[in-house]
């Protein structure tokens, strides 16, 4: 059965509660294969690739300080002197065997279509992010879906507050300051329509499995108003959430892996905490920031087959050099122009903190999982809090502003600049320049 309250408790803003029920509670649709929610079978023999890249030691201290921080059943993955054995499956006991690099001088180079910053060619020092593909992922739909995708708050007389308009306002202002900076920039996506083509519809049969699996044996197909409390255990709840969020995601991956090949990805979100009411939302003084990168794996999360082997895939990419010192220079950079704190998540249980900023997570969100490239994911500025809910209010504005009591840039422009500013620092340092 759902047991959400377990979870409120648990999940931040960045991803909610109920994508944890789907995710866990789940057991896999096919027995052989233990596959997450719209995702597909593992091909384990690309893995080989990797051979001999790694030492032992990097390898135990990825799995130990950044990938498995909350432990894993011993059978699923081996670490032994020369080698690591990955279970690829329970039923057949398959494993794939690393074979570890002797040492540093020994390892052969990590395959990979994404360059770190070292191995891109010479730079002028006013264009410091020359050669490098910036893919910018505005987070969530926005437009006529922000209720449906709960980012859609209103209050009183003011325009509605929907994050995926507001990410999609941050990423047009960000383009044009990267590509200043000498990157080619796209868009993975560009209006408040979906990337997928797929609809809620399409996944009503799936919905209604997943919620029969979970012990609702005759779900019901209509959510009666949006406080009903059973909601999350309906037909259109459960076939919108794979739609926008499962289904929506999967298509922007194919983009970014299969067509676009950015050497990194940003994510771009507002924060918030929990508002109630959309149509009459709380409001507090908490305001705060912090970035995410892939890691911080669930023991529930390392049992299934394709998320074990996307994880271990993206461990041997070696995405985590470059896409920490990035997200800790980025969040520098947000922080001092921002002036926030760091947020500190309420519990350890699905987070670790990671790196020397005091604002890094690693965490296990879908998009920083299978995006095959660094990625950076940030979360600033709680939505409903007095001052944002001011801030955004006042919209996108040239120069500087009174705007509650505070003489400021716009917020859109405060963050496309600080992020702007995070990755100059971050190349221009790793380039040399
Ligand atoms: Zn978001």
């Amino acid at each position: 059965m759902f047991r959400h309250s377990d979870f409120v408790i648990l999940s931040s803003f960045v991803i909610r509660a109920s994508s944890f029920l789907l995710l866990i509670f789940l057991p896999a649709l096919r027995a052989a294969e233990k596959v997450s929610i719209l995702g597909s079978k593992p091909k384990w023999s690309v893995l080989e690739h990797y051979q001999e890249t790694i030492t032992r030691d990097e390898f135990a201290h990825l799995i130990n300080d950044v990938y498995c921080t909350h432990g894993f059943a011993p059978d699923l993955i081996e670490i032994n002197e020369k080698t690591a054995r990955i279970l690829l499956n329970r039923e057949t006991q398959k494993c794939f065997t690393l074979r570890f690099a002797e040492n540093d001088a020994s390892r052969r180079p990590v395959p990979r279509l994404w360059r770190p910053a070292e191995s891109l060619p010479r730079a002028k020092p006013e264009r410091p992010l020359s050669g490098l593909r910036i893919a910018l992922d505005p987070g969530h739909l926005g437009g006529k879906w922000a209720k449906m995708e709960e980012r859609w708050l209103h209050v009183g007389d003011g325009a509605p507050v929907q994050e995926g308009d507001l990410t999609l306002g941050v990423a047009r202002l960000l383009a044009p300051r990267l590509r200043k900076l000498g990157a080619r920039v796209f868009f993975i996506r560009s209006s408040n329509e979906p990337v997928t083509a797929k609809r809620p519809d399409d996944f009503q049969e799936l919905a209604r499995k997943i919620l029969i699996k979970n012990g609702v044996p005759q779900p019901r197909v209509d959510v009666l108003d949006p406080n009903d409390p059973e909601k999350e255990q309906t037909i259109r709840w459960q076939s919108e959430i794979l739609f926008y969020r499962y289904s929506e995601i999967r298509r922007r991956a194919a983009l970014v892996n299969f067509k676009l090949h950015p050497d990194l990805v940003l994510c771009l979100h507002f924060n918030a905490e929990g508002w109630g009411d959309p149509n009459s939302p709380t409001l507090l003084d908490t305001n705060h920031l912090h970035l995410l990168v892939n890691g911080s794996y669930l023991q529930d999360e390392l049992e299934f087959d394709d998320e074990r082997f996307e994880m271990v895939r993206r461990l041997l990419s070696r995405a985590y050099d470059e896409e920490l010192p990035l997200a800790d220079m980025v969040a520098k950079a947000m922080a001092k122009e921002t002036q926030l704190p760091p947020y500190e998540y309420p519990t350890t249980l699905t987070t670790t903190k990671v790196g020397t900023s005091g604002y890094v997570y690693a965490r296990n969100l879908l998009a920083t999982r299978i995006y095959r490239c660094p990625v950076v994911y940030c979360e600033p500025y709680v939505m409903n809090s007095n001052d944002v809910f001011a801030r955004i209010q006042a919209g996108d504005y040239e120069g500087m502003r009174n705007v509650n009591g505070v003489e400021r840039k716009s917020i859109f422009s405060e963050y496309a600049d600080s992020v702007a500013d995070g990755l100059a620092d971050y190349y221009s340092k790793a380039r040399g320049l």
